[in-house]
């Protein structure tokens, strides 16, 4: 079942209304987005739209691109007052799409101005709809404000769009900007207006625009044309001291990207970073911008620099991935049509592992770090009993409600599991490539055939199917890659695919120490990670976060919201735990946790003896060693 505004009045009235609100670049929507007041969370508008006498339906965007989601956040839209030649337009709701209005263009009317806001008041969490100011910044998604005439695919309307800032803040985008002012221009003019050229509303909607008190732009491996841009905005002065390395690391992945994708589908390219604990962390990609957000101290912070080495490659990666080669299912073309995610595991796992493969390559990490991520995700996977009655297709069928999903038992449910067990699935393809052709091909050649396709573009989206990316691979190498794929996709196997790690020469190995990227997120987040052994992890005061189906954890009754006040009769703490672990290494005694679970205490006796154990890549001597050569850069700039 589908509820939206019934499909054949719709299509009826989007031929109607063609005639009756047709923009030209000549003649656009124009909208004014108002800034200086996003440090109290409230971001006005200003719109005019060019209109026919009669019957008019306006829509707000309700599936968001790279989202994934019927998530246009309508709820935050207040203050809509539509007026013409000065005279109040009344218009009413449609009673099933929420995100449509009818209204009646009066006689004599060539123009509808309109006025709204969006609250910015969302919570620090979900994707562009959450937190997007603080007192310093704001990160501008154009979909939050702008309405448009139905009936039209986004590409066929047209937009012409300006924003007034804050006095003294300066902002980036992949905007064009009004001549004379260039693209790289980051300062408004004197009424603290930025005026720029008319896009279609598909360009608009793809082009965040990020502004801030707090604001650098760093010009990125200068040699290669198209341009690329870093700017960056955060809360305070010290968040933008990037670091030559760090910097080094990001033009090598300018270069590196060229030389796998062999093409580049934008004018330019921003990527627009948020560097603040103000907002929601994400990434969205873009054709020609990526909007990142990370915790603030990220550049400054080694161990926080760590956790977000893959995004930049990651969305930068989509520009190929995602944006110009788009699964069928999501080019839908508007905002308004269900969006089908069955391909999300070609979208989002091979943007997952080239992400990962990018940051080593770019060296934004080691090596070892990478093969230190690697084992903290096969690990991961290979404890997730939910594989045992949800395939992986299943969580790219389900990706619109999995998404928001979350509160515990997550090992059970699964969740957008494409993006992980995709980095396994893709390391498979590639070391059976590298297998099948003695290491003389590999996935690199399937990059370029795929996302190469056309030579260097413009952005634009060319949609394939499961065939093509068959087809693409037997170019490379004939094999049963049909069969191959499906294989892994509806597998209900207990355990993760590990085929791809040991094709690459090496092996999954448990120790009683964390591996740095294991670290770098306990230390991050002050939990404790207690998953491969008992089988849960907990807060720093004992906030059990979830706990492992199947574990001594499990069989004890433990489960998510808990809390654990006493280890062996001491108050909690995440080390007292994990030497109470050790401590029963090989012994027959109970470890005895007092927990408390909506008020009521229980004694609970832990019958484990395994010892603490964490996931690590062991080299397998006399064994190929493609892993290691998978994470060799491809440019002499790396
Ligand atoms: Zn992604």
């Amino acid at each position: 079942m589908r509820f939206r505004f019934p499909a054949l009045l719709g299509a009826a009235l989007a031929a109607a209304f063609s005639l009756h609100a047709q923009t030209t670049p000549a003649n656009p929507i124009r909208i004014t987005v108002d800034l200086t007041d996003a440090p109290r969370k409230l971001l006005h508008a200003q719109m005019t739209i060019p209109v026919s006498p009669g019957p008019l339906t306006l829509l707000y965007a309700k599936w968001i691109p790279g989202e994934h989601m019927p998530d246009g956040p309508i709820d935050n839209l207040a203050g809509l007052f539509i007026t013409a030649n000065g005279q109040t337009v009344r218009w009413v709701r449609d009673d099933v799409n929420m995100y449509a209005i009818h209204l009646t263009v009066p006689e004599g009317v060539s123009q509808l101005d309109v006025k709204d806001d969006f609250l910015a008041t969302a919570p620090a969490n979900g994707f562009s709809a959450g937190a997007s100011t603080s007192a310093n910044l704001a990160v501008l998604s154009w979909n939050e404000l702008v309405l448009y005439p139905s009936g039209h695919q986004s590409d066929q309307v047209f937009v012409q769009p300006a924003v007034i800032l804050p006095t003294g803040w300066q902002y980036g985008t992949a905007l064009p900007r009004v001549a004379p002012g260039t693209e790289a221009d980051t300062k408004p003019g004197a009424d603290n207006s930025v005026h720029f050229d008319t896009v279609s509303l598909e360009q608009l909607i793809d082009s965040p625009l990020l502004s801030g008190k707090y604001f650098a732009q760093f010009d990125l491996a200068p040699e290669v044309t198209p341009k690329h841009y870093l700017d960056v905005v955060s809360d305070g002065p010290e968040d933008l001291n990037l670091s030559d390395d760090t910097l080094a690391g990001f033009s090598n992945l300018v270069r590196e990207t060229g030389a796998v994708y062999k093409s580049r589908h934008y004018g330019s390219y921003h990527f627009l970073v948020t560097a603040s604990d103000q907002v929601a962390h994400f990434g969205l990609e873009h054709h020609q911008s990526s909007d990142d957000r990370v915790p603030e101290k990220t550049f400054i912070d080694p161990n926080l620099l760590l956790l977000s080495a893959d995004l930049l490659p990651h969305e930068f990666t989509h520009s190929w991935n995602g944006k110009y080669r788009r699964p069928a299912g999501l080019a839908t073309g508007n905002y308004e049509d269900p969006m089908v995610g069955s391909l999300l595991w070609v979208y989002e796992g091979l943007t997952d592992y080239m992400g990962n493969v990018l940051a080593a390559r770019s060296k934004l990490e080691t090596d070892a770090q990478y093969r230190d991520y690697l084992a903290d995700t096969a690990a991961t996977l290979d404890y997730r009993p939910g594989r045992t009655w949800r395939d992986l297709q299943d969580t790219a069928t389900g990706a619109q409600f999995l998404y928001l999903a979350g509160g515990g038992w997550d090992n059970w449910r699964r969740s957008v599991d494409y993006y992980s067990e995709g980095d396994l699935v893709w390391l498979d393809v590639d070391t059976t490539i590298r297998r099948l052709t003695r290491d003389k091909k590999s996935l690199n050649d399937f990059l370029g055939i795929f996302e190469g396709l056309g030579g260097n573009t413009a952005p634009k989206v060319v949609p394939y199917h499961f065939d093509d990316v068959v087809n693409a691979l037997n170019q490379v190498v004939p094999y049963d890659w049909a069969g191959f794929l499906k294989e892994r996709l509806t597998s209900l196997a207990p355990h993760a695919p590990l085929e791809g790690i040991t094709q690459g020469g090496y092996k999954i190995v448990y120790t009683d120490q964390p591996n740095d990227i294991t670290l770098a997120h306990m230390n991050a987040s002050g939990s404790t990670n207690e998953w491969w052994s008992i089988g849960l992890n907990a807060t720093s005061d004992g906030h059990i976060e979830d706990v492992l189906v199947g574990s001594a954890a499990d069989k004890a009754k433990l489960g998510p919201g808990m809390q654990i006040v006493a280890v062996n009769n001491r108050q909690f703490t995440g080390t007292l735990l994990n030497d109470a672990i050790e401590a029963a290494k090989g012994t027959q005694a109970p470890i005895g946790l007092i927990v408390v679970n909506t008020g009521v205490y229980r004694v609970v006796g832990l019958d484990y003896h395994d010892g603490v154990r964490f996931p690590h890549l062991e080299r397998v001597d006399g064994t190929p060693d493609y892993l290691d050569e998978i994470l060799k850069p491809m440019t002499k700039g790396s």
